[in-house]
């Protein structure tokens, strides 16, 4: 089959996929070290998603109070509902002051304060004293375009360190030796139908999260989990798939984002009889309690009735308290945001607000270096020699069952740096770039070619449209037995019809139609192991709330989930244990251990 396409061959020591902050920020470390570096991405560098991020980048940097790397690691042990990975964790919070002033020198726009220090605002479940409160000023923003300054200023510093971007590239697949290490990858190119070959040392994926599985997503319509798609193809496990963290303010309709800096500069939400109920359940941290028990609030609210809007089915958060020079300066792009899509002028108004899918904690398992495990090669912490994942791609895992806001930028570029630290230890670079497997290559071809001239009944749009509103329905914010059985067997069916999917144009050229097949392929083993992962786990940690087992259960369940799918669509389960060991000596064991959460 490869032989019907002619293909264009590249060898590199390094070839990283994805453009966003995490495949940024380790294309700039790989290439700093002289290392050949191809960044390839399906969209220009500065379109990630990343470039979307609002609210900002958490590091005990203390510039607005007291702060310390150890509170920082509480508070994202405590958000993880004690599922994260300690040792990871720890090296999260130690590392991020560091990468913050990194990025600072780099020339990111930090907001400044009086005195000319970076600006931090509060962000949910960020708090003083080892969670006791009060709220800590921990997050760094630029305005409330943090993701977008970020983005800009690493793409220069990489093109300034000579990496070689790839732009609008998409990659299908991972090349494989037959025992089992990541030998480069394949790329479609989108604006000539060339295929390219990138031979490598080391594959560093880095695409990004999956919210697009869902109906009502803040995230970019590019977000489509590809890399865990191709994990999944080369019969490697994802992890903790059933942890997707629902944002508390997703503009009602559009699904686009509020930040949570809304509500850390003052903003509240209230229900249809006016009332603050984040005080009723949240006492201490009220609207800044983290994002999985906010949304959950605002659903109970919805559901017993006291919901606003003519359908009673959503919220409002008021900003229109807030001094609006306040708002025009710190929040200038939500300003614009709630007018463009909710009609909504926010200095005199609130926004209907609803809980909207957001952020992906599980993604392909790895160590806090960025390699990819795989437990069937000796063990729950053996790698996959050649690969590597990082950002929201990756699961290390510092954000367990629930990611805190403002902690996932801080994971881009502290694991992007990390993983570039490695490869320097482990890249031999006197050996020879792996030659092609052939059987690897027309593995994958044969794919592509299939979906190429796929034939059958059903659009892809079609298919796309009953995988999302399977999610949204059967996978959401509140869950039981029956709705995931449920969703398990209506994804197992979409699953089914894959093979009956009809792509309209045959082309190589700007072929948006097999792009988008491409990606539901990968939505779906994304999509399909997140429903089976949750319907086997009897408990509720984070963001996973089930109705039927209202209580974590740290005997049972107190561990990561593995899951594979195989090409008719199977999904296998298994598990392996939580690092509950912290990297040093100066942590104090009692004050990590599982308690109850409340904020
Ligand atoms: C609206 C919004 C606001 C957010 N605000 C914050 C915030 O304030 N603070 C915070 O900490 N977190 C925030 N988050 C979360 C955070 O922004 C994301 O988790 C993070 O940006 C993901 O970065 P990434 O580098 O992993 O992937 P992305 O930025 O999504 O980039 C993925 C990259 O992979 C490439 N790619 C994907 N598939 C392929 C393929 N098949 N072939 C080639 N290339 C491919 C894409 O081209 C892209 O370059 C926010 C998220 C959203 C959606």
């Amino acid at each position: 089959m490869a032989s019907a396409y002619q293909i264009i061959d590249h060898a590199y020591d390094v070839v990283v996929v994805g453009a966003g902050g995490a495949g940024l920020r380790a294309t700039l470390g790989m290439a700093e070290q002289g290392f050949k570096t191809a960044c390839v991405t399906k969209v220009f560098p500065t379109r990630s998603h990343t470039v979307a991020a609002q609210g900002g980048i958490a590091a005990s940097l203390s510039n607005m109070g007291p702060d310390s790397w150890q509170w920082h690691m509480y508070d994202t042990v405590k958000g993880s509902d004690w599922l994260g990975d300690n040792d990871a964790m720890e090296y999260l919070a130690r590392e991020a002051p560091q990468a913050v002033y990194e990025l600072e020198h780099y020339g990111v726009p930090f907001s400044r304060t009086e005195e000319g220090k970076i600006y931090q605002r509060p962000f949910g479940g960020h708090m003083q004293n080892y969670g006791d409160g009060p709220p800590v000023q921990r997050t760094c923003a630029a305005a409330d375009r943090t993701g977008h300054a970020i983005l800009h200023t690493l793409y220069g510093q990489s093109l300034r360190h000579n990496a070689e971007f790839f732009v609008e590239y998409f990659a299908l697949d991972l090349l494989m030796s037959d025992d089992g290490k990541c030998e480069g990858i394949i790329a479609w190119k989108l604006d000539d139908g060339t295929i390219h070959r990138f031979r490598a040392k080391m594959v560093v994926l880095a695409t990004g999260g999956y919210g697009r599985a869902y109906f009502s997503a803040t995230s970019a319509h590019t977000c489509t989990g590809d890399g865990n798609g191709m994990v999944a193809r080369a019969g490697l496990p994802l992890q903790d798939m059933e942890f997707v963290q629902f944002h508390p303010t997703g503009i009602y309709g559009s699904g686009c984002l509020i930040t949570e800096g809304a509500r850390g500069e003052g903003g509240y939400l209230v229900n249809s009889e006016g009332e603050r109920f984040m005080e009723r359940y949240a006492p201490n941290a009220k609207d800044l309690a983290s994002r999985d028990v906010v949304s959950r609030c605002m659903t109970m609210e919805i559901r017993e009735g006291r919901g606003v809007g003519a359908k009673g089915d959503h919220i409002f958060l008021h900003l229109d308290h807030l001094d609006p020079a306040v708002l025009h300066e710190r929040l200038p792009g939500i300003s614009e945001s709630a007018k463009i899509f909710a009609g909504v002028d926010l200095t005199r108004d609130p926004i209907p607000v609803i809980p909207t899918v957001h952020y992906n904690m599980g993604g392909i398992p790895t160590n806090y270096f960025g390699e990819a495990l795989d437990p069937s090669r000796g063990g729950p912490d053996a790698t996959v020699p050649g690969l590597m994942a990082v950002g929201e791609a990756g699961c290390a895992s510092v954000h367990g069952a629930n990611r805190l806001g403002s902690n996932s930028l801080i994971d881009l570029v502290v694991f992007g740096r990390a993983a570039a630290i490695r490869a320097g230890e482990i890249i031999d670079r006197t050996a020879p770039v792996p030659e092609v497997n052939a059987a690897s290559e027309d593995k994958i071809m044969s794919r592509f070619d299939r979906l190429r001239n796929a034939n059958g009944a059903i659009p892809t749009a079609k298919l796309r449209d009953k995988m999302q509103n399977a999610m949204q329905d059967d996978a959401a914010v509140f869950r039981t037995q029956e709705t995931l059985e449920n969703g398990c067997k209506r994804v197992s069916e979409i699953w089914g019809e894959l093979g009956d999917v009809k792509v309209f144009d045959r082309s190589l050229i700007w072929n948006s139609d097999l792009v988008e097949t491409l990606e539901l392929e990968n939505l779906m083993a994304n999509a399909i192991t997140t429903v089976y992962s949750a319907e086997a786990r009897k408990e509720s940690r984070g963001a996973h709330a089930r109705e039927d087992f209202v209580d974590r259960d740290d005997t049972n369940w107190r561990k990561h989930t593995l899951s594979w799918v195989n090409d008719a669509g199977e999904v296998t389960l298994d598990y392996r244990p939580v690092h509950v060991d912290p990297l040093s000596d100066g942590i104090d064991l009692a004050k990590i251990a599982p308690k109850a959460r409340v904020y």
